[in-house]
């Protein structure tokens, strides 16, 4: 499912769609987490009786899962090494993270080997289970703030502003909003006041310097308004800063 909507994300722009389809990839990460959440709570509800009432677990059984485990996501974490984008190299972490789980299965399903401790299998499966969760938890909490379209925590407002308005010919900037498609693409708007009396090259000028200092943002729409002194906006100033 997540993966269905991922791989609809690279679609280009409809009309319904203007934006594209960048979101998608969001709310699959989203409905993954929701899965993954469920699934934790489960397993949990599972394991936390048998804490108390510890059973005979089989050894060899969590040999053969751990083994698994560390070689699909060994491979895959592999083949993730030479890619360079952000996505992956989050991917690619992650996978090793999961590689580490594992060992610690096989640490374990090689110790019940020798001595049967039966409380070590529940111990275990909570342990993973809190691991997971807490990292499934952090994961939702920055998609929710990309629906909620907040500034993304790696892009600091202040200092684009501060740049804008040190753009030549700038007097003042207000309405400046950036917000993430999928917390790699982004999009900024603008509103720059220039004086009434400034000409059209020196406009075409303004533009192309405050594109040039946005530039490196990552940005796939980008709208810059362009004011003639400060009675010509049409938006009122709610509650931001001017
Ligand atoms: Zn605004
Ligand atoms: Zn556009
Ligand atoms: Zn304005």
């Amino acid at each position: 499912m997540a993966w269905y909507l991922a791989g609809y994300s690279e679609k280009g722009q409809t009309k319904r769609y203007s934006y594209g389809y960048r979101r998608f990839s969001l709310l699959g990460a989203f409905i993954n987490a929701v899965v993954l959440i469920v699934g934790s709570l489960y397993i949990l509800s599972e394991a936390i009786p048998r804490l108390l009432n510890p059973e005979h677990s089989s050894a060899p059984g969590m040999i053969v899962f751990a083994l698994v485990g560390i070689a699909v996501n060994g491979v895959a974490a592999l083949r993730l090494k030479n890619d360079q984008t952000m996505n992956a190299q989050v991917v690619a972490c992650h996978l090793l993270e999961d590689v580490l789980g594992w060992v610690v299965v096989l640490v374990v399903g090689l110790t019940l080997v020798f001595v049967d401790i039966h409380v070590l299998d529940p111990i275990l499966s909570i342990l993973i289970t809190l691991y997971v969760l807490y990292n499934v938890i952090s994961k939702l909490k920055k998609t929710v703030e990309l629906f909620l379209q907040a500034t993304p925590t790696s892009i600091d407002l202040d200092a684009i502003v501060q740049k804008l308005e040190a753009v030549p010919g700038v007097k003042s900037s207000h309405h400046t909003h950036l917000w993430s498609l999928d917390g790699e693409h982004n999009v900024l708007s603008t509103h720059l006041v220039v004086d009434e009396r400034t000409s059209r090259e020196e406009v075409m000028r303004v533009k192309a310097t405050s594109k040039a200092t946005v530039n490196d943002l990552n940005l796939e729409h980008l709208t810059i308004e362009i004011e003639y002194g400060d009675k010509d906006c049409t938006l009122e100033h709610r509650g931001e800063a001017k």
